[in-house]
This record gives structure tokens, sequence and C-alpha cells, in this order.
């Protein structure tokens, strides 16, 4: 026998927050994100600042699981 007893739900309020306070993080986020989707995909160690195959080796696993071409 299931009991289904009613009780009120208190109002959930939803908190808005202005596009002018996040957008500067979106876009910093955006921009984190192209980066990291750059060294993932595209960086072979000619632009990276740590010159060499550092940063690509650190991200060869991800670039295979995406299934980017590496060699
Ligand atoms: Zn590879």
């Amino acid at each position: 026998m299931s009991q289904t007893s009613a009780t009120p739900l208190a109002p959930v309020e939803i908190p808005s927050i202005p596009l002018a306070q996040i957008a500067p993080w979106a876009l910093f986020f955006g921009l984190l994100g192209l980066l990291a989707i750059f060294f993932v995909s595209a960086d072979q160690g000619a632009v990276s600042i740590p010159s060499g195959m550092l940063l690509h080796e650190f991200v060869h696993d991800g670039r295979h699981l995406l299934g980017y071409p590496c060699h």
C-alpha cells in the first residue's frame, strides 16, 4: 500500500546570474578550452613554450582517444 501524503513543498528559488557578470568567465574558460583542444589536436611541439615534444607526449593518450591523427 502506498501512502501518498501530500505535503506542500517549499518553493525553490533559482538564482539568476547577470550575463555581464558571467561573460568574462565564459570567455576565459572558452579560450582555455580552445587552447586545450589545440594542444590535444594540433600541437606537434613547434609552438610550445617548453620547446620539444613535452606537451605532445603529455596529451598523447587523449589524442589517440579522440581519434586525431598522430603517427
Ligand atoms: Zn600517437
